[in-house]
C-alpha cells in the first residue's frame, strides 16, 4: 500500500499546507491500481490535483464531519458533477450519516442534486462502529473513536500490510485495537502536554499518541494533525519519550509504503 500525504495540518489549513487528506494506492492481482482518498479537509482539493487526476478516484472515506476533514468535498463534488467526461460513475463516499445534508447546507441548496445536472454525483454510504467493507483489494475496518462529534478511525489492510489511521481522537481502547500490529500508524497528535491539559476527549498529545503506538506495538509511526501554532518538535519529542520505534512527522507530499515500513520495522 502506498500512502500519499495530501494535507496534514491540524484543525485548519496552515501556511505550509492543507488540512487532513491522504491518498491510498494499492495494485490488485490484475495490475489495476485502486485509489482511495481518506479525508478531504480544508484546502486539500488543490494539492490533490497535483498528485492525481481526481477523476481516477475509486472511493473516499471520511473520518468525521469537522471542516478540516471533509469540507473540500464541496470542490470534489463540483469537479465530479460538471466534469467533461459524462461516463463518471457515482463516486462512493463512506462518511458519517449527515454528510449529504452538510454538503447541501454549505452549498445553500435543497436536496443532493447540483444545479444544472440531473443526478447525484456521490453515492453516500454511512459509517458505523465495527463496520467492515472492501474497496477493490483494500479491506477496511471502522471503529468509533473519542471525539466531540461522531468520529471514526480506520484499519486498512491489503494482504498482510496494515495501515491504521486515528482520525481525530483522544486515547481510547478502539484506537489501540485499530492500530494493533499496524505496519504504519498514521496518528494524530493535535495537542501538547501542559498547554492543552484543560481539554479531554478531543485530541491526542504527542505523549498519548506515543503511548497508543506502544500499546499497539505499531511498526512505524507518523504523527499528523499538528496545527500551525504548534512547534512540531514538541509532540515529536513527547512521542519519542515513550515510543522507541521508527517515528516521524507527516509533511505534505510525503509518500509511505507499508511493505517497506514492515521491512524496516
Ligand atoms: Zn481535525
Ligand atoms: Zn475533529
Amino acid at each position: 500500500m502506498r500512502v500519499h500525504v495530501i494535507g496534514c495540518s491540524g484543525s485548519f489549513a496552515g501556511p505550509g499546507g492543507a488540512a487532513s487528506s491522504y491518498l491510498i494506492e494499492q495494485v490488485d492481482s490484475d495490475g489495476r491500481t485502486w485509489r482511495v482518498l481518506m479525508d478531504l479537509g480544508s484546502g486539500a482539493f488543490g494539492p490533490l490535483q497535483s498528485v492525481i487526476d481526481p477523476a481516477e478516484l475509486d472511493a473516499v472515506i471520511i473520518s468525521h464531519l469537522h471542516p478540516d476533514h471533509y469540507l473540500d468535498l464541496t470542490g470534489l463534488e463540483v469537479f465530479w458533477a460538471y466534469h467533461e467526461r459524462d461516463d463518471l460513475p457515482q463516486l462512493p463516499i463512506h462518511a458519517p450519516e449527515p454528510l449529504p445534508q452538510r454538503i447541501s447546507a454549505v452549498l445553500g441548496r435543497d436536496g443532493d442534486v447540483p444545479d444544472g445536472v440531473d443526478c447525484v454525483p456521490f453515492a453516500h454510504h454511512p459509517l458505523s462502529d465495527r463496520q467492515q467493507f472492501s474497496i477493490g483489494p483494500l479491506d477496511i475496518e471502522v471503529r468509533r473513536v473519542e471525539h466531540p462529534v461522531e468520529a471514526y478511525g480506520f484499519r486498512i489492510s491489503a494482504g498482510d500490510d496494515v495501515l491504521a489511521y486515528s482520525g481525530d481522537t483522544d486515547a481510547c481502547e478502539a484506537l489501540d485495537e485499530l492500530a494493533a500490529g499496524a505496519d504504519l500508524f498514521l496518528c494524530e497528535a493535535g495537542y501538547i502536554e501542559g498547554r492543552d491539559d484543560r481539554f479531554s476527549g478531543v485530541h491526542l498529545t504527542g505523549l498519548r499518541a506515543g503511548q497508543a503506538a506502544v500499546a499497539a506495538n505499531a511498526g512505524r509511526v507518523v504523527l499528523t494533525h499538528i496545527a500551525a501554532w504548534t512547534d512540531p518538535a514538541v509532540p515529536l519529542a513527547e512521542a519519542r519519550s515513550v515510543y522507541s520505534g521508527p517515528l516521524e512527522l507527516a509533511v505534505p507530499f510525503a509518500v509511505y509504503d507499508t511493505s517497506r515500513a514492515a521491512a524496516s520495522a
